[in-house]
């Protein structure tokens, strides 16, 4: 059997979790197993898991508070597998996925292996799996048991497929578990859409020359429904929160399309948008760094071509 975490939000069932189902129905079938999506705590719509190739689903009733502790929840991981008997986990490279998934391993005596973007397929009794190394730089092909084993997978790297399967749900009580951390206060980050899930981000550098000019970042990115991210030393000197700084020491995105404005495209951020689908580059210096990393480039002054896209973006949409 192979379990799949499935992350949500504000009840809805995250897009990450399906491409999670598509990489278990995937093992599920060369290893001749099952597929059960792990839902834990209340979801609007939990059947949308049969449809991307869970034979069941299990429904776990916990408290919020379980969820935040990574102890307690890999409490909750363990007796979910003990009780199932599922022999491989997959969970979404992300803080809640990344988080448990070391300890997990531990817990359950498996092979570990984070970060995955693609499955290769069997190689005896081991998996095979590749996975972006070096800042994405080199492509490694890594070996892990079969027989018991948890992965990550890295957010965008598989497109979800349907498979339709009917819908068969189990409810699970989770008991016991003594979670040490304690909900007190929620706060959401500024911005419309959460970073770490867009599928678009727009993002600036020192190039913006300072906080009055990031409108320009702003409303390219309303009109692509996009969320805003920046390098690190338009957040260090306060233009931006540190919640938008991506990077090596910063969050490490993968959307569907980057686009960066004004950043030099130094290794370091690099680091953490290199997995990024699609990457286009506006920088006025035809020898800046990220053009090398890009798939579009535009060279020229941000505050001529930002604006000018801005309105060809909006004169495009006012006709669909
Ligand atoms: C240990 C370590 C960790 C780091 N971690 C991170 C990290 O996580 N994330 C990160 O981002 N950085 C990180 N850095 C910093 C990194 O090395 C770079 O210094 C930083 O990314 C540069 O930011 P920038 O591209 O915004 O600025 P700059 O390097 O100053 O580049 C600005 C760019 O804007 C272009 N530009 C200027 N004016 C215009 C205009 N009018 N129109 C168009 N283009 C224009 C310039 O040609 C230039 O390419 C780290 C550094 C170290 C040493």
């Amino acid at each position: 059997m192979i379990l799949v975490y499935i992350e949500q939000a504000d009840k809805k069932i995250k897009k990450h979790s399906l491409e999670a189902l598509t990489l278990a129905a995937q093992l599920a079938e060369a290893l001749q197993s099952k597929v059960a999506a792990i839902v834990i705590g209340e979801v609007d719509n939990p059947e949308i898991t049969a449809q991307y190739g869970a034979d069941t689903t299990y429904l776990v009733s916990t408290t919020e508070s379980d969820l935040l502790d990574t102890a307690a929840r890999t409490k909750v991981w363990k007796k979910l597998v003990e009780h199932t008997g599922g022999s491989i986990v997959i969970l979404p490279h992300s803080a809640g996925g990344k988080a448990i998934a070391g300890r997990l391993s531990v817990a359950l005596q498996a092979d570990v292996l984070s970060a995955v973007s693609q499955f290769v397929g069997l190689d005896g009794e081991k998996l095979l799996f590749k996975r972006p190394v070096f800042a994405g730089k080199g492509i490694a092909t890594c070996a892990i048991q079969a027989s018991r084993a948890v992965v990550t997978l890295l957010r965008n790297a598989i497109s979800p497929q349907k498979r339709e399967k009917p819908y068969r749900a189990q409810t699970i009580a989770i008991s016991d578990v003594q979670p040490t951390v304690q909900l007190l206060q929620r706060q959401k980050t500024q911005g419309k859409v959460p970073l770490p899930e867009a599928e678009i981000v727009v993002s600036g550098g020192r190039g913006l020359k300072g906080p009055e000019n990031w409108h320009l970042i702003e409303e390219l990115a309303d009109v692509l429904g996009a969320a805003t991210a920046c390098s690190r030393p338009v957040a260090d000197a306060g233009w931006r929160p540190h919640s938008e700084h991506v990077g090596q020491t910063g969050i490490t995105i993968s959307p569907n399309l980057y686009i960066a404005i004004g950043i030099s495209g130094a290794i370091q951020h690099l680091a953490g948008v290199n997995n990024s689908k699609t990457i286009v580059v506006i920088n006025k210096d035809p020898e800046a760094p990220f053009f090398k990393a890009a798939d579009y480039g535009i060279v020229g002054d941000l505050f001529e071509v930002v604006p000018k896209l801005i309105e060809a973006l909006k004169r495009y949409k006012e006709k669909q």
